[in-house]
């Protein structure tokens, strides 16, 4: 189990774990704390709240999303605080609220290839059955961008979109300079990347100009020259993909790029699901 860490002047982080549990965050200021991403189940959101507690911070009065995938959100019903999503994410937050999330159901999803294996099995080992899901719907509903003043410290969270999840926002805390990503930098749930999606959110995520970013699944706290490292295999892996020239392939990530890549170029987009 992960730690509770803090990470600059008003953010703790808990970081990713097992099966499929994604980074949270808390934002502190003076008078507001809020949650980034809910959490995979109620007891993930559990350990956030109950190390906030131990080191005698208020509970958010807030949780900012940053895409309705299910090991991010299925948490937020467990802090009782308002919900705040993208308009897209705040529709998909519905959905996932009727879909039928027994064994049987994630069973059906994976035999008709709605869903992966993988999936199946990470909620199965999450939430064992019998599982009981509520989806917390949407509080706030933003379209481009909001801003929360938590006193001296501003979130500021934007829509930005990519090939992983259409509804992704990215999420700015200042003047702390950290810029939690979510899982917005990674392939689609079906592993497709594609140039005019990964390009331009390259783009809107240094437009920040943040020096720390924290991702959904990555297990440290990512500096700007390790993102700028990361950008840098996205451009050469999408470069091999179109030239069919060589690249180091021992490199854990550019070869998942690469692969993503080549599978955007073989398929029109990549659609994602739950
Ligand atoms: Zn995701």
């Amino acid at each position: 189990m992960g730690q509770l860490t803090r990470i600059t002047a008003h953010v703790y982080w808990l970081p990713p774990g097992p099966p499929d549990r994604p980074s949270l965050c808390a934002v502190v200021g003076s008078r507001r704390t809020v949650m980034l991403d809910g959490g995979s189940s109620r007891a993930h959101a559990r350990e956030l709240l109950s190390g906030l507690e131990a080191v005698g911070v208020a509970p958010p009065f807030a949780v900012l999303y940053t895409h309705a995938h299910w090991d991010h959100v299925f948490g937020g019903i467990e802090v009782g605080a308002a919900i705040v999503a993208q308009r897209l994410t705040a529709a998909r937050l519905v959905e996932l609220d009727r879909i039928d999330w027994s064994d049987e159901g994630l069973d059906l999803r994976v035999a008709a290839g709605e869903a992966s294996p993988e999936h199946a099995a990470y909620v199965k080992e999450e939430l064992p059955a019998p599982r009981t899901v509520e989806v917390a719907p949407a509080d706030i509903v933003f379209d481009d961008e909001i801003a929360l003043e938590l006193g001296d410290v501003r979130v500021t969270v934007r829509h930005v979109g990519g090939d992983h999840s259409r509804d992704s926002s990215v999420v700015y805390v200042e003047p702390d300079g950290v810029l939690f990503l979510g899982d917005c930098t990674s392939a689609s749930p079906t592993g497709v990347m594609t140039a005019g999606r990964a390009f331009p959110l390259q783009e809107a995520i240094r437009s920040f100009g943040a020096e720390h970013y924290v991702e959904g699944h990555h297990p440290s706290v990512v500096s700007e020259r390790e993102l700028d490292d990361l950008f840098d295999k996205i451009v050469m892996a999408e470069r091999a993909a179109r030239d069919h020239c060589e690249l180091d392939l021992r490199d854990e990530d550019t070869a998942y790029f690469l692969a993503a890549f080549a599978a955007g170029l073989r398929s029109v987009g990549g659609d994602s699901s739950v």
